[in-house]
């Protein structure tokens, strides 16, 4: 009889996002209506930019046309659009990283997930506490925890790193080992970022430990404070404990779209085979189960990546890093307690008056009719905030932010 996997069968339902849009349900059915402004969503709202949607219009006609038609292309994705990664992290950051170690994929979340499959189910895991619930549950998924503890709160087997308010949500590296580390900055949702300083403990633990990191950067072009590494590899020595997950979900609006991209590089050192090993079972995992990104992806990505495409890119980023600093001065304003928002489309809000983090939404959502995501749903270490995401149009951010003005003051 067939069985369903034990592994899948240990997560715990995913609650955060389903409860949220739940609450906003029942809230509009007893207040119809009325209009929920939303401060919640981690989507994207704003038009692809013109010559991003010209390149993939014209990859649409190059398909249309028999003798330009194109079928698969390479699972590891198109050389033009690996090189032109390789030049971008050279040009833009400093380093330098072969074109092979780039896989092109959907998406950074598929990556960070799927990432796991080619590591011993014996490897410990390291997640930031609160974090990206997808580091967490496809470490479970991945059998590579034990079962979830209620009492504790947490999952076996996996070593967590809390954060707070004093050391600015950026983590130090664990004393416990751990042989896969997940981290993400800028950070979802704290909206924290981490300094070279910061880094180089993580890139010096995972040396002493011979552990690997699993750097999510897909906020990266939200940095724009002087001096803040935009990737793990402007660590000196990373290149050989480190690998890199990017994303044009958040800079060139392909949420939907759909591509992103893994540094898997042939420098990574793993505990039992030789050098290289990991970039090459990378490389056999997505000729097995991937079958490439979209080639009409690839055509927008491959423009998002020329002088023209990066100011597009990053004038769509401005405007989401402008909606944040309209939500963070609004915060001010009313005197509460924030992070973030300033490399990063997120702010982190602590409650007032030690209300947990689903208080906070219920009474925000009654008083304002403003709907954001309770932090305990990324973590423990959540409670007592709620995370604001900048995502959205103007005006309604701008509503938003009167309603908050008008009703907390
Ligand atoms: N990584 C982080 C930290 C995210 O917050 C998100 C999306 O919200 C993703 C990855 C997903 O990126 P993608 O759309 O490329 O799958």
């Amino acid at each position: 009889m067939a069985r369903a996997s034990e592994e899948f069968l240990a997560l715990q339902s995913g609650y955060l996002f389903p409860e949220v849009a739940r609450r906003i349900r029942a809230w509009q059915e007893k207040n119809p209506g009325e209009a929920v402004l939303k401060l919640s969503i981690g989507n994207t709202t704003e038009a692809i930019t013109p010559s991003i949607s010209r390149a993939m219009h014209r990859e649409i006609e190059l398909l249309s046309d028999r003798s330009t038609y194109t079928g698969y292309g390479d699972e590891q994705g198109n050389t033009a659009l690996r090189e032109a990664l390789s030049q971008h992290y050279e040009k833009e950051y400093g380093v330098h990283l072969a074109p092979s170690a780039f896989f092109i994929s959907d998406g950074a979340k598929s990556d960070a997930a799927n990432i796991q499959s080619i590591f011993s189910r014996s490897s410990i895991p390291a997640v930031q506490d609160p974090a990206y619930p997808v580091y967490v549950d496809s470490s479970v998924a991945g059998g590579h925890t034990g079962l979830y503890d209620e009492a504790k709160a947490a999952y076996n087997g996996i070593v967590y790193m809390p954060s707070d308010a004093a050391s600015g949500f950026v983590q130090s590296p664990p004393s416990e080992h751990a042989d896969l580390v997940y981290l993400c900055f800028p950070n979802n949702p704290t909206g924290a970022v981490a300094t070279e300083e910061q880094l180089k403990a993580f890139v010096d633990y995972a040396h002493r430990e011979n552990a690997i990191i699993i750097f999510d950067s897909a906020y990266s072009d939200y940095i724009s404070t002087p001096g803040i590494p935009h990737s793990i590899y402007e660590i000196e020595g990373a290149e050989d404990c480190a690998i890199e997950i990017g994303s044009f979900s958040k800079n060139a609006g392909f949420t939907g779209v759909r591509l992103g991209w893994s540094i898997v590089p042939e420098a990574l050192k793993c505990d039992n085979a030789p050098d290289g090993t990991i970039h090459r079972l990378w490389n056999r995992r997505q000729c097995t189960f991937f079958n490439g990104a979209s080639n009409i992806a690839q055509a927008g990505g491959l423009q998002a990546l020329t002088d023209e495409g990066r100011r597009e890119c990053m004038s769509l980023v401005s405007y989401y890093k402008e909606n944040a600093s309209i939500v963070k001065r609004t915060i001010d304003e009313l005197g509460m307690e924030s992070y973030g928002g300033i490399d990063s489309p997120y702010i982190w809000l602590r409650t007032p008056d030690g209300m947990t983090s689903w208080d906070f939404f219920d009474y925000l959502l009654e008083k304002a009719h403003v709907a954001v995501t309770p932090g305990s749903g990324f973590g423990k270490s959540g409670e007592g905030y709620v995370r604001i995401s900048s995502y959205g149009h103007r005006e309604d951010i701008e509503k938003a932010c009167e309603a908050l003005r008008e009703k907390l003051r």
